[in-house]
């Protein structure tokens, strides 16, 4: 098994300043009638090890932030730098690879498989990593053991809660050991005490190292993040690092 620990562990909560993902001066614009510039020279680097929130009202490009990120759609302009790559660099191919492999998403509506196990649908998500079918299986259950719900297995989504179907879809995310998890929404379909407990449970999957990025419109939500990029028509308004974060989590204060 220590291999299969290997896979799924991180690298115990070091906070270093190796940047994970950097964008500048990053504007989208979906092209129309009337154009919208949904992202206007956005810019801001994230590091190995942090917890950020990206916050702002519906419509402020939050959701278009997150496909950029996630090199699931490239800027009309600027960059993205993601472990130093720049992904306007690389082919459609080579992005999908980095995305199986470098980059977990969570979205609100979970997205899982309805018909596959919890196991199965965590283990697909390391379908195009290169790893076999028996060590992808093995990774999964691990993968869902770390996120509470090593006795679900064998339930498929409409066995589970949604808090369940959350932590399946985190599992999911996580089991590649990617540089990046980007949450969208993540409690947004929860009711509030499923909420907190993914809330609970990102935070304790950072302390263990894990770096991750949630997208919410919940100010209150944000503000309880170690650090707070906010946006507004596109731009980032605020990158707000909490001077109350103690230090014993062992974050590097500015
Ligand atoms: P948020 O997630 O913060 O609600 P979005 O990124 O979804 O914001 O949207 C930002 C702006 O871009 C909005 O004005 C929205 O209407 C517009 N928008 C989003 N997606 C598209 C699209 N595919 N085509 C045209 N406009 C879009
Ligand atoms: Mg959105």
């Amino acid at each position: 098994m220590s291999g299969v620990d290997a896979e799924t562990s991180v690298a115990g909560g070091r906070h270093t300043d190796e940047p994970v993902l950097q964008l500048d001066e990053v504007t989208k614009i979906y092209p129309g009638a009337s154009p919208v510039v949904a992202l206007d020279k956005a810019g801001f680097t994230i590091r190995r090890g942090d917890l950020v929130a990206i916050v702002g009202p519906s419509g402020s490009g939050k959701s278009t932030l997150l496909q950029v990120m996630g090199t699931l759609d490239r800027p009309t302009s600027g960059t993205v730098r993601i472990v130093g790559d720049d992904v306007a660099k690389m082919s459609d191919r080579a992005l999908a690879r980095l995305r199986a492999t470098r980059i977990g998403f969570v979205f609100q509506q979970f997205f899982l498989a309805g018909h596959a196990t919890a196991l199965e649908n965590v283990a697909d998500g390391m379908l195009y990593s290169g790893v076999r079918h028996g060590a992808r299986m093995r990774a999964a259950a691990a993968a869902l053991a770390r996120v509470g719900l090593g006795h679900r297995l064998d339930h498929r989504p409409p066995q589970l809660s949604g808090g369940e179907r959350q932590r399946v879809a985190i599992a999911r995310a996580l089991v590649g050991n990617p540089a990046i998890v980007l949450a969208d929404e993540p409690t947004g379909n929860l009711d509030s005490v499923s909420g907190a407990a993914i809330f609970k449970l990102l935070k304790e999957l950072n302390a263990e190292g894990t770096t991750i990025i949630m997208i919410t419109h919940d100010r209150e939500l944000a503000a309880r993040l170690p650090r707070r990029i906010e946006v507004l028509d596109g731009r980032v308004v605020a990158d707000v690092t909490a001077a109350e974060q103690p230090l014993s989590t062992g974050r590097h204060l500015p």
